[in-house]
Formats: structure tokens, C-alpha cells, sequence
């Protein structure tokens, strides 16, 4: 069966002045999917939902909603609920009010409104607020009467532009739990406007990696972590050590790599994924931090093989962070992060402990680089 798309972007493109700020976007978004935009300050993830809500024309580039031509179409043809990162509430309406504002522009009969505004106030689990005035609810309700005012005319699309950003962390974390549920529920198509990767990667079905306006990946979220398609993906989602180095070598499916400075280097091993390198190029390798293992000097000597790579470093220092304990390790001239679990942790671990650490193959990431 063909595939339903609510929203198709075709070479999206904006301008201000000489800035470019969204080139040749192109995206296609099934009917019910979850939709992060994702990417640093400025990288064009505003413009691009703005496009889409009927607030900015694009100057290049088509855009269809639930199979409609949009461009040129008013945001208010565009059948579209919105929450912004402020509180966008009427502060002189009551919150069924508030809620029941669209249905009312719609001239929707009272009754149905009444009706509306309590289911929608169900749904955010706030069906007791009805009464009270936005100055009178706390952040985290106000948002959710943001969305339960988006969701009240049950839009094709729901556009989200940071609406958890204003929130304190705890309350970020219960909003977004909340939105996954709704999102659940309602099933309605979503984009979802933000600059937290743990957010995207929570909410999303499909993550877009904005920089600098260009798409640089769509992907589930495991595969924008652990199939990144370029090093500023690599870097932007998670943490991850980066040594310099360069390749000494190509063997079977692997590329041979020697990393650090001067006298102090060490040999790895990586796969390609796919790239071409030549020997001799200069890299940056990346490692990420839960994917090495830790062991008190002596339990493994140091070795490359294709299956398993080991060096021996030294604990600068060691932070405890309830479930995990991260480890800096000087390892030869570079120094490298390492977590390891809380409740693994090996009784003896010490500032100054000689230690072994090692790694599969297949974790490391490789990019062209400086060497620098
Ligand atoms: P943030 O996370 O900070 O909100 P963003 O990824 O949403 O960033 P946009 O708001 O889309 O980024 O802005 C992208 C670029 O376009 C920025 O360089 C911004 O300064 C510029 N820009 C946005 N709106 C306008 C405008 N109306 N006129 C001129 N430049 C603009």
C-alpha cells in the first residue's frame, strides 16, 4: 500500500537578505509520526516550522499538507494547532475559555464547545482548572492548557516550537512524558521544534540534524546515535571522546589507526562504515564513553585485534554521578572519558590506578580529519 504523507517538504529554501537559512529541505512525514527538528541555535529550525504553519513563504521549494499545495496558504487555512515556548494564553480568559477559543472562531455551537473543552482538558489531565485564569495556574499547567487549546479543534498537524524550554528540569521531564502519552493517544501528526537531544531522542519517531540550515541527517533516533552520517552528528547527539590520529593501514573490513602525539601513541582499529580513506590520512576518531570498558591493570594486556582493542591508562580522576561514574583516564599523550556503570563499579577504583581499557571495533567512529 502506498504510504500517507501529511506533510512533504520538496528543496525548501529561505532567505533574509544574503544569509541562507534553510537550502534544499526535503522531508516526507507519514500520517502520525512524531517529527523532531533538531540542531544548535540558528540552524534554521524556527524558519523551517514557520514555513509550515503559513508564518513565512519559502522563496524556493513546494509545501504539501494532507496532500494541498500549501504555498501561499494563510496559517489559519492550514488546519494546524501550535504551542510556542511562551505561554501564548489569553491572560483575561478563563482556561475553558482559553481552550475553546478556536472552536469558537470556528462558530462551533456552544454545547459542542463545552463538551470539547472538558475532553480536551481530560486529555491533560487538568479537567479542575476549567475556571481559573492562566495567572493563576503554575508553568507546567499552562503549557499543558497550551496544548490541550492546540488539540481542542483536532488538528492535521500539531506544531511544537520548544514548549518545554521554559520549565525547570523536572517538570521538562514530566511534559515530556505527557506529550509522548498525548501523542499516543491522539495519534496526530507532529513536529516537534527543539535544541535538547535527550528530548528528540525521547519524543521522536524520525529525527531531522539541522545545521547551519541544511539537513544533515533524518533518522530514528538510534540510528541518528549510532549511525551517524557526519562528525557534527557524531558530536551534536551524546558525548564522545575525539583523539586525533591517522590511518597506518587497511586490513580485511578494517581500517588501522594510530592515535595520539609523539612517542605516546596507540594502534585501533575501526570499521569504515562505508568511507573511503587512504593511508596515511589524517582522522579524528571518536569513542563514545559507555562503550569502554574498565579494568584495574593486569586483567588484560594490551592488544589490537580485530574483535577487541586494549591499551593501559592511568585514572586522573573519578566523579560519581548516581548511576554511572565517569572516569577521566590518561591514556599515552590523549585523555580519554570513560562511564561505567554505579552498580558495576570495581571496589578499588582510584585516582592514579594503573587500569586497562578496551573496546570493540565496530564502536569506533572515523572521520577525515586534520589530525589536529
Ligand atoms: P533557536 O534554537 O535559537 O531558536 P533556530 O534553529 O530556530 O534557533 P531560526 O530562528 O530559524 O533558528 O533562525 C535561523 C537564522 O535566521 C538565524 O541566523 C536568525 O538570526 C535568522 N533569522 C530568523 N528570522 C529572521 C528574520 N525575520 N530576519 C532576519 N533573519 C532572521
Amino acid at each position: 500500500m502506498a504510504k500517507t504523507f501529511d506533510v512533504e517538504l520538496h528543496g525548501i529554501r529561505k532567505t533574509f537578505g544574503s544569509n541562507v537559512v534553510v537550502d534544499r529541505f526535503d522531508l516526507q512525514i507519514e500520517r502520525g509520526e512524531c517529527i523532531s527538528f533538531l540542531g544548535p541555535s540558528g540552524c534554521g529550525k524556527t524558519t523551517t516550522l514557520n514555513m509550515i504553519a503559513g508564518f513565512l513563504d519559502p522563496d524556493q521549494g513546494e509545501l504539501w499538507i494532507k496532500g494541498k499545495r500549501m504555498n501561499g496558504v494563510p496559517a489559519n487555512r492550514r488546519d494546524l494547532g501550535m504551542v510556542f515556548q511562551t505561554y501564548s494564553l489569553f491572560p483575561h480568559m478563563s482556561v475553558a475559555d482559553n481552550v475553546g477559543y478556536g472552536l469558537k472562531l470556528r462558530k462551533a455551537a456552544k454545547e459542542e464547545i463545552k463538551t470539547r473543552v472538558a475532553q480536551a482538558l481530560e486529555l491533560v489531565k487538568l479537567p479542575h482548572v476549567a475556571d481559573r485564569y492562566p495567572k493563576q495556574l503554575s508553568g507546567g499547567q499552562r503549557q499543558r492548557i497550551a496544548i490541550a487549546r492546540a488539540l481542542v479543534t483536532e488538528p492535521s498537524l500539531l506544531l511544537l516550537d520548544e514548549p518545554l524550554s521554559n520549565l525547570d528540569a523536572k517538570l521538562r521531564e514530566e511534559l515530556r512524558e505527557e506529550l509522548k502519552r498525548l501523542h499516543k493517544e491522539t495519534g496526530v501528526t507532529t513536529i516537534f521544534v527543539t535544541h535538547d537531544q535527550e528530548e528528540a531522542l525521547y519524543l521522536s519517531d524520525r529525527i531531522v540534524v539541522l545545521d547551519h540550515g541544511k539537513v544533515e541527517q533524518i533518522g530514528t533516533p538510534y540510528e541518528i546515535y549510532n549511525e551517524p552520517a557526519s562528525e557534527f552528528v557524531h558530536t551534536f547527539i551524546g558525548k564522545s571522546n575525539r583523539l586525533t590520529g591517522h590511518v597506518t593501514g587497511l586490513r580485511g573490513e578494517h581500517v588501522e589507526l594510530l592515535a595520539g602525539q609523539g612517542e605516546q601513541v596507540f594502534t585501533l582499529t575501526a570499521s569504515p562504515r562505508g568511507r573511503a580513506f587512504a593511508s596515511g590520512q589524517p582522522v579524528s576518531i571518536y569513542l563514545r564513553p559507555e562503550k569502554i570498558y574498565l579494568e584495574p591493570a593486569g586483567q588484560a594486556e594490551a592488544s589490537v585485534t580485530q574483535e577487541r582493542v586494549s591499551v593501559a591508562g592511568q585514572i586522573r580522576q573519578l566523579a560519581f554521578l548516581g548511576s554511572f561514574i565517569e572516569c577521566e583516564v590518561a591514556v599515552g599523550s590523549e585523555t580519554m572519558m570513560v562511564r561505567v556503570p554505579a552498580g558495576l563499579q570495581p571496589q578499588s577504583l582510584t585516582a592514579g590506578q594503573q587500569v586497562s581499557l578496551s573496546w570493540h571495533p565496530a564502536d569506533v567512529f572515523v572521520f577525515p580529519g586534520k589530525g589536529q
